[in-house]
């Protein structure tokens, strides 16, 4: 049992959390970290030694991109020695992006990382941002009873609840209530106390080190079917220079039309090395491939299943691979394996 306070590195990336209005355009817009703490004098009650570090310029998170990820994976790497946990807040438009790259880029991860931010700026009296980030810090901070940390993991905190990062998915533009993982149960639940499902949350090798990743490549593309989608544009998409990835948003439980022209075009996009990755429209359970036909002549011109894993992750894991090797028998075998809780594999 120590002691002294545990410690916990504050990021600050930007965000509605820490945004305020321009006067002149009447628009929200980020704001530097004191601003932030000027709002919330309750940070200096929560008995958790904070750090801060504060992107040189704060970001609304439609900006966010693999190059800040990159420096994200840089920062926690400087510090992970020293700090118990880490707080990232985020704007929550691509926070569940953010979440699922980080997920790939921390390997054995073996520390908390939880992201979060707010519906409503912190100096606004309504704000969900206090509530947000100071049970982030708690969690970030919590320990078993043997030392370790409660929830070794890439999450996302917000409205009482605590995810999974790469099961995440933003839900809502306007409600207090903007993530759910509705293929994976919360890793824990914030009321009245702080309710931990620990048969559900990641069991690191705290023998191994993390080991961080760097390369993503973003010659990636998400592409939805609809009734009536045209050959000429999905050949144009196929045919991107460059072009190495695709997550492709089919029906149901991983359909597609059964036009012979998608089939071949399709085809020969796998003949070329693309890896196309099948990830549902519905916003909850699995594909599986082989349940209808139009699923079935996927599987045969080389489109790999993603499970029920969300758009975001996808894409995110699609990079990861992409990043690392160019040998499609390696990235096919990866995907349909679960690098850190990303998907759920049939028994
Ligand atoms: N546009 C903002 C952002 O993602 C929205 C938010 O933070 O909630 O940075």
């Amino acid at each position: 049992m120590k002691d002294e306070l545990n410690k916990v590195l504050l990021i600050y990336t930007g965000g509605t959390i820490g945004m305020g209005l321009n006067p002149q355009t009447s628009a929200l817009e980020p704001l530097d970290f004191n601003h932030l703490v000027k709002s919330m004098p309750e940070l200096a009650a929560i008995p958790v030694a904070i750090d801060v570090y504060q992107f040189p310029e704060p970001i609304d998170s439609s900006d966010m991109n693999p190059l800040l990820w990159r420096r994200i994976v840089e920062i926690i790497v400087g510090h992970y020695d020293r700090y118990d946990g880490f707080v990232i807040l985020h704007g929550t438009d691509t926070m569940a992006f953010t979440a699922s790259a980080l997920s790939f880029m921390l390997e054995n991860l073996t520390k908390p990382v939880i992201l979060t931010g707010s519906q409503l700026p912190i100096n606004q009296l309504r704000t969900d941002g206090k509530e947000n980030l100071i049970t982030s810090i708690e969690i970030a901070a919590a320990h078993n009873s043997d030392g370790t940390p409660r929830v070794p993991e890439v999450c996302i905190y917000f409205s009482g609840k605590l995810l999974r990062g790469n099961r995440s998915t933003k839900i809502n533009s306007e409600g207090f209530n903007a993530f759910d993982s509705f293929n994976f149960p919360h890793l824990a639940d914030a009321g009245v106390n702080i309710v931990y499902h620990d048969d559900v949350i990641l069991h690191p090798d705290y023998a191994k080190p993390m080991t961080p990743h760097f390369a993503m490549d973003a010659n990636v593309v998400v592409f939805t079917l609809f009734p009536g989608i045209q050959e000429q544009t999905v050949r144009h998409l196929l045919e991107a220079p460059h072009l190495r990835g695709i997550v492709m948003r089919s029906y149901g439980s991983g359909n597609a039309p059964q036009q012979p022209w998608l089939m071949q075009a399709l085809s020969e996009a796998t003949e070329r090395g693309i890896v196309i990755i099948n990830i549902t429209q519905c916003a909850a359970g699995p594909v599986e491939m082989a349940r209808y036909s139009g699923g079935f002549l996927l599987k045969n011109v080389g489109v790999i299943s993603g499970y029920d894993g969300t758009v975001e992750c996808a894409i995110a894991k699609l990079m990861h691979l992409l990043g690392h090797t160019t040998d499609i028998g390696v990235i096919r075998e990866k995907m349909n394996q679960s690098l850190c809780g990303e998907i759920t594999l049939l028994q």
